[in-house]
């Protein structure tokens, strides 16, 4: 199972062999088009589909991803970022971000 640099290389072999868009201003597309692979996993969930083919989707929405996200900061190392930004949540208050629906009912 490849990490996330390893997957980022293999999706930028992909766009080469294929001919995809790979430059900066297909950044826009690429999010546009992850997009619309997770409106295709929702609407195989949706539809009661094999769940393999929901998950196959899924993984369109990560090849999109990685595919911007090395067209946005060559750079970035995604296996330290994901690593650094899984950290930083941990961190965080058990059901951080879902409290202020029940703060706003107490309010209002
Ligand atoms: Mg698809």
């Amino acid at each position: 199972m490849p990490g996330l640099e390893e997957a980022k290389r293999k999706v930028a072999e992909l766009v080469a062999a294929k001919g995809f868009g790979n430059t900066p201003d297909d950044i826009a597309n690429k999010l546009l088009f992850a997009f619309i692979e997770l409106g295709e996993a929702g609407d195989s969930w949706k539809k009661g589909k094999p769940t393999n083919e929901t998950i196959e989707e899924l993984v369109d929405v990560i090849f999109y991803i990685l595919d911007a996200s090395r067209l946005i900061a060559p750079e970035a190392n995604m296996d330290e970022v994901f690593e650094k930004k899984w950290a930083k949540n941990m961190s965080r208050a058990f059901k951080y971000g879902e409290g202020f629906r029940e703060k706003r009912a107490e309010t209002a």
